[in-house]
């Protein structure tokens, strides 16, 4: 894998850049390199989603001091968004969005959300605004897969399935049969939403709804488009290759800002947030980034000592020494011969290989001869369990 570039340097802003710049930088980014513009190239394939993870850092203000102090080794993309993170700012951004540009503006009284009406005849009425609908992002979408041991420890390109809500291409949104054009709501002049005022106890009351007549759209489709039955999106499956990072673990998220369902009026993309699920392995067992393997030796190799073949992942062996006189049970570490850390993959953890010493079985007459004259030989000297004995009943 080349080297990481500098996520800076990715969209091209300064280090000082303010978030505005770099959501800027990123959206015209964004725009040129999509997949979709691109289909089957895979230099604007690799370029999208470096751009993708550039921005996954930067724009997040806590992230983005790790980086700065940090560098690559404090991101681990794995965690990105985390669960809370996604929606985070969308209440508060409607909620800005309809109060400054209704009680802040034409209304008056700043801050104070219960207005008391002023002008009007004072009966009921329906206020709008003359903005176009309000952008809404797409839903974050959530699919998941299943890779090999070895694939999570060396990474690997993985294909993931789901499907997501894309903008219909024969309306190109709007929901309206080709030909047509879907008519700005009268009743809520294409804002989507509508105020009204109503009489309370404690005076006039103006609350903002969203409009009944076009469902928040601002538009009235008289002709729906027959292919997507006049909503403007479709539910469309998807299929392409992710790259799985070396040193991946079960249960660990991958996140593609923007992959997941369209957004609307301008909105933002969701998500595509993929769970890793990752298979046992039939010797070795993982925690983090160490291995650990349980190695038969043989009674002699064990007594004598023995140059050793331990295999290690991704099928090649090394060499291990046993010293003279191994206890079963005895623990070695392999250094370096781990899973490799997941920001950093040049460091790796080490393996940790437990030898069982195995009792030779069908023996035939000649060998047992052998062993009982060994035994004999060792008359007294067999001094471990003689001591145990002589601990345990004072022999
Ligand atoms: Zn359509
Ligand atoms: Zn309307």
């Amino acid at each position: 894998m080349a080297e990481k570039r500098d996520y800076y340097e990715v969209l091209g802003v300064s280090k000082g850049a303010s978030e505005e710049e770099i959501k800027k930088a990123y959206k015209g980014l964004a725009k040129k390199y999509h997949p979709d513009l691109h289909p089957g190239d895979a230099e604007a394939e690799a370029k999208f989603k470096e751009l993708n993870e550039a921005y996954s850092v930067l724009s997040d203000p806590e992230k983005r001091q790790q980086y700065d102090r940090f560098g690559h080794a404090a991101f681990d993309p794995t965690q990105g968004g985390g669960q809370g993170g996604f929606n985070g700012f969308s209440g508060d951004f409607d909620f800005g969005d309809i109060f400054s540009s209704f009680f802040g503006g034409g209304f008056g009284g700043g801050s104070n959300r219960q207005n008391n009406g002023r002008g009007g005849s004072g009966r009921g009425f329906n206020g709008f605004r003359n903005s176009s609908p309000r952008p809404v992002d797409g839903d974050d979408v959530k699919t998941r897969i299943t890779i090999e041991f070895e694939e999570a420890v060396f990474g690997c390109k993985h294909e993931v399935e789901f499907h997501r809500m894309e903008s219909c291409e024969a309306c190109r949104g709007t929901g309206a049969e080709k030909g047509t054009k879907p008519e700005t709501c009268s009743t809520c002049r294409g804002s989507g939403r509508v105020i009204v005022q109503q009489q309370s106890l404690f005076g006039y009351m103006q609350t903002e709804r969203q409009c009944s007549d076009c469902r928040g759209s601002g538009k009235i489709v008289r002709n729906p488009c027959s292919a997507c039955n006049g909503k403007g999106h479709i539910r469309t499956a998807k299929k392409f290759d992710v790259d799985i990072p070396a040193g991946i673990n079960h249960g660990q998220t991958i996140v593609l800002r923007g992959q997941g369902s369209s957004g609307k009026n301008g909105g933002a993309n969701g998500d595509l947030i993929i769970e890793v699920r990752v298979k046992n392995h039939e010797l070795f067992e993982r925690d983090g980034v160490n291995l650990f393997c349980e190695i038969p030796i043989s009674f002699a190799d064990a007594a004598l000592g023995a140059d050793i073949e331990i295999p290690v992942l991704g099928g090649e062996k090394r060499k291990l020494e046993i010293p003279e006189g191994t206890q079963t049970g005895k623990r070695f570490t392999m250094r370096g011969e781990g899973v490799p850390e997941l920001n950093n993959p040049k460091r790796r953890g080490d393996l940790y290989v437990t030898v069982v010493v195995e009792t030779p079985q069908n023996l035939n007459g000649k060998q047992k001869e052998l062993l009982r004259a060994f035994a004999q030989s060792l008359g007294d000297g067999n001094q471990k369990r003689d001591g145990f004995f002589k601990k345990l009943f004072g022999l």
